[in-house]
């Protein structure tokens, strides 16, 4: 059940509304099918694009409505409540994790080449960052990129690529400059699937968001154009971390819709079921349990909707934004633990929902920004001088 929030306009209710309803006739009833394939299928996703759900923040002159941050949020939280998340990120990494680096880096001619394209979902994205051996530490990444006067040859691994066996264009990072290290020296770059010497290296097989595709890629020898590097040489570092901002805000929005979700599942299975000559729900222990989750995640989503109000001033909200991913990564988790529980025996059988949205919240604490790194943020952010 969606709630009310000051900062949602009639506008983005009914964009909100028809989310839902998008995601209650179409995913719902065939979600199962693509846990099972490990994919969410191609024309589902351009089925979304024809609609229109992938230029909520892009300009109209590529075919976007430019709604800004509430509207992506309301978005996220609305893809949420599908149940199945691994659907729910499938959609967010291409429309607010991947393609922000085109649309907030690239050139005029760069947006020509694909941004009609990635709104109308004839094209997917993926964004590749993490490598086998630097993850949380960003600036530990070893990809190197090498001109050679017309373009860059690139060579290296990346890990936990999200849409990363099925996806078209991915925006990698790389570094560029032997001489500068750590957060300094690294270059993101445009590299589409199917470029000479960029393969899948092998698909991953996880236990939860079974619906989206993850895998391991490989840069063996692959050379890009001058024309595929995004943004500013070796400043590549500063635009991750700028667009990690969105992607920790939908995150966070998508967390709260999972949560809102697994609550009212928990609220109608309690009602209905009996123990000791009255239904669940009766008991103190179990209906406080429920009110105190409730409590916690109607705050989150006030935090998310301040928050992404404050993106739509023109502010940067760095601390706001990294309390929201660290809170809404740990509340789904204990939202999923309690509501399994109250679930009994079947909450730990397979064909229910519940036990999909269990698997599927624990990533949430870790991808994106783990929670400890995100606490180190807020805590940097927090310090009164
Ligand atoms: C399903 C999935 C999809 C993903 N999709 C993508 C994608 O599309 N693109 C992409 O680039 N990446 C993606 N990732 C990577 C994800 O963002 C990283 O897994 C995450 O940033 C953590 O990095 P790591 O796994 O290397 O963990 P590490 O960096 O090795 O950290 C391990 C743990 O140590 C703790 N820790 C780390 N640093 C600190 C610290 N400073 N203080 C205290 N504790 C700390 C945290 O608990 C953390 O979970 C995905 C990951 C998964 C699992």
């Amino acid at each position: 059940m969606l709630k009310r929030s000051i900062y949602l306009t009639d506008e983005i209710k009914a964009f909100q509304e028809q989310t839902v309803a998008f995601v209650e006739n179409e995913v719902k009833p065939n979600a199962e099918k693509w846990e099972l394939e490990g994919m969410v299928p191609r024309e589902v996703l351009r089925q979304m694009g024809n609609i229109g759900f992938f230029g909520l923040q892009y300009p109209e002159e590529y075919g976007g409505v430019d709604a800004g941050a509430v509207a992506t949020a309301a978005f996220a939280e609305a893809l949420g409540t599908s149940t199945f998340s691994g659907f729910a990120i499938t959609v967010l990494v291409h429309t607010d994790m991947a393609s922000p680096h085109l649309f907030n880096q690239g050139t005029d001619s760069q947006k020509e080449r694909f941004a009609r394209k990635i709104i109308a979902g004839e094209l997917i994205t993926g964004v590749a960052i993490t490598e086998p051996d630097a993850g949380s530490d960003v600036a530990g990444l070893r990809t190197t990129a090498v001109s050679d006067g017309e373009g860059w040859r690139l060579n290296g691994s990346k890990m936990f690529i999200t849409n990363g066996v099925h996806g078209d264009l991915f925006m990698v990072a790389a570094r560029t400059n032997p001489e500068l290290s750590g957060s300094h020296g690294i270059s993101m770059f445009m590299v589409e699937a199917g470029t000479p010497g960029f393969t899948v290296g092998r698909k991953l097989d996880k236990m939860g968001w079974r619906c989206s595709d993850t895998a391991e890629l490989i840069f063996q020898d692959c050379w890009v154009p001058d024309e595929n590097l995004l943004g500013q040489k070796d400043k590549g570092f500063y635009a991750v971390m700028d667009n990690f901002q969105n992607e920790r805000l939908v995150i966070g929005a998508m967390a709260v819709g999972e949560a809102q979700t697994a609550l009212d599942l928990t609220y109608a299975h309690t009602q209905q079921r009996t123990a000791f000559g009255a239904p669940l729900f009766e008991k103190q222990a179990i209906r406080q349990r429920l009110a105190m989750l409730q409590a916690r995640v109607d705050a989150a989503r006030q935090l998310v909707y301040h928050t992404a109000w404050l993106i739509d001033q023109g502010e940067k909200p760095v601390r706001e934004v990294s309390e929201i991913k660290a809170l809404c990564g740990e509340l789904v988790n204990d939202v999923m633990y309690d509501c399994l529980q109250f679930h009994g025996g079947m909450g730990f059988i397979q064909e229910t929902t519940i036990e999909r949205m269990y698997r599927d919240a624990r990533v949430q604490a870790i991808g994106g920004g783990a929670t400890e790194v995100m606490l180190e943020e807020v805590a940097k952010r927090s310090y009164l001088p």
